[in-house]
This record gives structure tokens, C-alpha cells and sequence, in this order.
């Protein structure tokens, strides 16, 4: 009889015990909006965004709604209009490729390479096409940032980067977030942070993050943050900038609080599983691991791996008998959107051009979640699951 896995792949961890009572005590005092505060009380967003700038190291932090909530607020302040063409990357989700629709633009999109990160001789041939680049660091995958930031600022393209998989990773030392003019955050559900939906924006541009701020739905109450710039900077664009609600609310910053006091350990938990399962399948023939650089600190929360050379229709078959014994599989080459899973072909409304190095390799790009609910053990059987069903 095989060895089959029953545990969940879409189950996260409760929220700690301290972020329960938090919640509770918001709940209590009924003040959910993060702009109605009692006397000397600071609240629970702007503590929070305060505590964020401080962790990323980054002057100014702004909560809000949702990851694809704070990158469309980033290109509008950084001055993205209808019709302006923005770079970013082929092989990402698809909030990516909608912020970019959202603010009216249209995306230029980059090949992937075979490390999963952006490729940075696409990149330079493109670079004339356009002032911006929205970087995803897809599935947590960074690539050479001194590279990439060398190509950027040489062709005066503003970077802002998309850490929704890289909250706690890093480049060189620097976290992931902090190399371009402005990072975003996601803390929705399958994220680093839980907090159901919401996000971050942070930036040490004073104008760029006032801006942000109104946009987010400050009306004039733009004192009343954390980690923004003074009250100056506010009067030179506070009438300029319209109002386009999308505020974190006290509630769900007093779950995230917690969580972001152990994101280092957090990561370090995931990291453990992402070794047990590549160590699981390193040397399996007919799968290409992925290789991770050392300059790079990346968070597994997930895990890709590559099975070049395959029909479609083989691993299909495939990932029927994974799911058969309980592993699920994601594709990223399949011609149809799956649930999370859709390829840059799939954004009709983005008019891509076809990118055949990219679809090289997404044909035999294979993805799971990793949650914190899975044991190192989980992942050790997941793998030896998958290396025996590709063996087959
Ligand atoms: C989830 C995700 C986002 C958007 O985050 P939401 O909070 O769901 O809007 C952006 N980029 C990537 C790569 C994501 O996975």
C-alpha cells in the first residue's frame, strides 16, 4: 500500500491567542475605524504602521485594504496616468497585471527566467517602454537587485516592488521592499500576516507616502497616522489628491500586530519545510530544482520546482495521481486560469505579446502552498510522494 498524506493544503494557523484578545478588546470599545480614537489613544493602525516602517526599516508605512489595494495606490502617487505603459512581470498573480489596468495603464510584460525571477536582459531591452516597473517577486523568488536596480535607475525607471511572497526576505541584507521607491504587502489569508485582507505600502518619499495617505481615504485627518510625514508635506498635495477610500480599520491591525512580532520566526518555520521538501526531491531525475541564491534570504512559503520537456496531457497525469495520494499540485502551464493559478496570456484585456522563453518555462512549472499547519515530517512525505509518482 503507498504512503498517502492527509493533511490540508489551504489550512492556515489560528491567529495567536494575544491577537484574539486584541480583536476582543477593539470589539469591545467599538472603535473600529481607524480615525475614531479616544482621548491620547494612538489606535491600533497607526501602531501598527508605526511598528511595520520600524521592522522594514523604511521612514513611512501606510495600512491598507488589501496587497493590490496599496500597489495601484503606489503607481497613482508615484504619478502613473491612464495610457502610460508600466513593466512588470510575465509570471505573476493576477492582482499584479489589475493594478496596473486599475490605474488606466497598460502592462509591458517581462520574460521569467528559469529561477523564477524576472529576466534582466528582457528587462534592459525594455526598459525605454516605460518610466515604471512593478516588480513581483513572484512565489517569493528575488532576483539580483543590485542588477536590476543598476538597469533602473540607468534607464530612470521607478521601481515598485510587489513583497506579497517576500514579507521577511531579503537581498543582500536588504529586505525585500526597501531597494525600489516603494514596497506593498499583502496580509491577506495565504499570506505572511492574517488578517483576511489587507495590506502595506511603505516608502521613504514624504511625497509620494502623503500622497498615498490621501488616496487611501484620510480626509484631513491625516495627523492621525503613525508613520507619515508632517503636516507640510500634507498642505502641497492634500487638494491635488483625491479621496479613494481604502483604509486599514483597527480591527484587523490589532490581529496583525502579533503576528508581526514573529515574522522572523515565522519565516524561519517555513524555511524549514521548503528545505525538507527540496531536499526530498534534489536528485530525482526529470526534476529541476530551484536554485536559491546566497545572497538571497527568501521565506518558503511556498514551493516550485521544474519538470522540463513534458507534454501537457503527462503532467496532468501527474498531478492526478499526487492528488490521489493527497498532494496537490498546482501548474502553472495549463492554457486555462485555474483557481490562483492563470499565466500572462490569460490577461486578455493586457493585450500581451507572446513571450515563448516564458512559456518554455512555465510549461513545466509546478507550485504548492506550504502552510505552518504542515510538519517538517508533512513536507518530508510530500516529497517522497511526488519523487515516487514522477519516478512512475
Ligand atoms: C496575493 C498577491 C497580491 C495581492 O494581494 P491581495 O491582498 O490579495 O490584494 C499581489 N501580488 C501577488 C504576487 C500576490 O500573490
Amino acid at each position: 500500500m503507498s504512503e498517502r498524506f492527509t493533511g490540508n493544503f489551504t489550512q492556515q494557523e489560528p491567529i495567536p491567542e494575544e491577537g484574539i484578545a486584541a480583536a476582543m478588546d477593539v470589539l469591545r470599545h467599538g472603535r473600529l475605524h481607524r480615525y475614531n480614537l479616544a482621548d491620547g489613544e494612538k489606535g491600533e493602525a497607526a501602531l501598527l504602521e508605526e511598528e511595520f516602517a520600524a521592522a522594514m526599516g523604511s521612514k513611512y508605512c501606510l495600512a491598507v485594504t488589501s496587497g493590490g489595494y496599496a500597489m495601484a495606490t503606489a503607481l497613482r502617487a508615484v504619478g502613473v496616468t491612464p495610457g502610460d505603459k508600466v513593466l512588470s512581470n510575465a509570471f505573476t498573480l493576477a492582482p499584479v497585471p489589475g493594478a496596473i489596468a486599475g490605474v488606466g495603464a497598460d502592462p509591458v510584460f517581462v520574460d521569467v527566467t528559469e529561477q523564477l525571477t524576472i529576466d534582466l536582459d528582457d528587462l534592459a531591452a525594455k526598459a525605454d517602454r516605460a518610466n515604471v516597473l512593478l516588480l513581483s517577486h513572484m512565489r517569493g523568488h528575488i532576483c539580483d537587485m543590485d542588477a536590476l536596480m543598476e538597469i533602473c535607475d540607468g534607464a530612470d525607471v521607478r521601481v515598485i516592488e510587489d513583497c506579497a511572497h517576500t514579507m521577511g526576505g531579503s537581498w543582500r541584507g536588504v529586505p525585500s521592499g526597501r531597494h525600489g521607491i516603494a514596497g506593498c504587502y499583502s496580509t491577506q489569508t495565504y499570506k505572511h500576516m492574517n488578517s483576511g485582507e489587507g495590506g502595506f505600502l511603505i516608502t521613504d518619499d514624504e511625497e509620494l507616502m502623503a500622497r498615498a495617505v490621501v488616496l487611501s481615504g484620510s480626509y484631513m485627518l491625516y495627523e492621525r497616522h503613525g508613520a507619515a510625514p508632517g503636516p507640510e508635506v500634507f498642505e502641497r498635495i492634500r487638494l491635488e489628491t483625491p479621496n479613494m477610500s481604502g483604509r486599514m480599520d483597527n480591527l484587523r491591525a490589532a490581529i496583525l500586530r502579533p503576528q508581526l512580532r514573529a515574522l522572523a520566526e515565522q519565516c524561519e518555520r517555513w524555511n524549514m519545510r521548503y528545505r525538507a521538501l527540496e531536499d526530498g526531491l534534489r536528485g530525482v531525475a526529470g526534476v529541476q530544482i530551484i536554485n536559491r541564491p546566497n545572497d538571497e534570504y527568501f521565506v518558503g512559503s511556498s514551493f516550485q520546482f521544474l519538470l522540463p520537456g513534458r507534454s501537457g496531457a503527462d503532467i496532468r497525469a501527474l498531478m492526478e495521481r499526487c492528488t490521489a495520494r493527497g498532494v496537490e499540485l498546482k501548474w502553472f502551464g495549463d492554457e486555462e486560469p485555474v483557481a490562483f493559478t492563470s499565466k500572462y496570456t490569460s490577461w486578455a484585456y493586457a493585450s500581451p505579446e507572446p513571450l515563448p522563453k516564458t512559456d518554455k518555462v512555465l510549461a513545466g512549472l509546478m507550485d504548492m502552498r506550504v502552510p505552518l499547519t504542515f510538519s517538517v515530517e508533512d513536507c518530508a512525505q510530500i516529497a517522497r510522494i511526488i519523487a515516487d509518482e514522477v519516478r512512475t
